[in-house]
């Protein structure tokens, strides 16, 4: 079985992100970049997949710009067996990634695709759902178990109150969340490997696919500064504060 992984380009978590002074998006000049956290525990779990006999073979897809090469190379540094990339220098959104991917699905008629549950730049959550109505895929999103059987995905998800369990007819899409898995840290060995590991290139017109953008962003703004906070010498202060002052209660 063919498990298909689509991983995100994004701007590391671990960045304090710039807002471009003529507030028309993030700047990303000289910012690190580094694979989708959630996309890492979808390759995590189709590796580990594939390690229990499940899987035969995992690909990595990466939809942007050329250095998208970097991210499934990480793919393949922990364990995906080659990568895709579908290069443009257009700015995806979702509904054109969906598309893409859906191309892409067509292609290699992979049994299970096992995306991010969203891409920690846009915190869209939308593309693997789009892609399961484009493909007429049943999903099963934000996953925390996933066991494949007799052609169908077993998928626990939490949800509030408790676990949900829902089963899905392969060919599906499971969008992972932060609880699946602990994902693997890509050894010196695994690393070396991945550079030797097939990548194919192809561009949106190839796969028939128009990314044009079909929505426009108006603003962005980083959020308002907080002012400091005061000390007060006891609870009657504090009510009295946040009665008259602040006036919350
Ligand atoms: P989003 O809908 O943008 O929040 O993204 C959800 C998931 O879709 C991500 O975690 C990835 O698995 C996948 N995805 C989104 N954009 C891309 C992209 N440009 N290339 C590959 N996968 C993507």
């Amino acid at each position: 079985m063919k498990i298909l992984v689509p991983v995100k380009r994004v701007v590391d978590y671990n960045v304090k992100v710039r807002v471009k002074a003529d507030g028309s998006g993030v700047d990303l000049a000289n910012v690190k970049m580094s694979m989708n956290p959630f996309d890492e525990i979808s390759v995590e779990e189709a590796v580990r997949l594939k390690e229990a006999g499940v899987a035969t073979e995992v690909v990595a897809v990466s939809c942007g710009v050329g250095a998208c090469q970097e991210t499934l190379r990480a793919a393949m540094a922990i364990g995906a067996d080659r990568g895709i990339l579908v290069e443009t220098d257009v700015e995806l959104q979702p509904l054109a990634v969906a598309k893409l991917l859906k191309a892409v699905c067509d292609k290699e008629q992979p049994q299970l695709v096992i995306c991010g549950k969203q891409a920690i730049d846009d915190d869209a959550n939308q593309t693997g759902q789009m892609l399961a109505a484009l493909a007429g895929w049943p999903q099963a999103t934000f996953a925390s178990k996933v066991t494949l059987a007799d052609g169908k995905a077993a998928v626990t998800r939490e949800i509030d109150g408790g676990l949900e369990t829902l089963s899905v007819k392969l060919p599906a899409v499971v969008t992972t969340d932060l609880r699946l898995n602990e994902p693997r840290y890509a050894t010196l060995p695994n690393i070396m490997k991945a550079k030797k590991k097939p990548l194919d290139t192809v561009k949106p017109a190839d796969l028939g696919v128009d990314v044009a953008p079909r929505l426009a962003t108006l603003k962005v703004a980083e959020p308002p500064k907080r002012s400091a906070g005061e000390r007060v010498a006891d609870v009657a202060q504090l009510i009295d504060k946040l009665k008259n002052v602040a006036k919350v209660i």
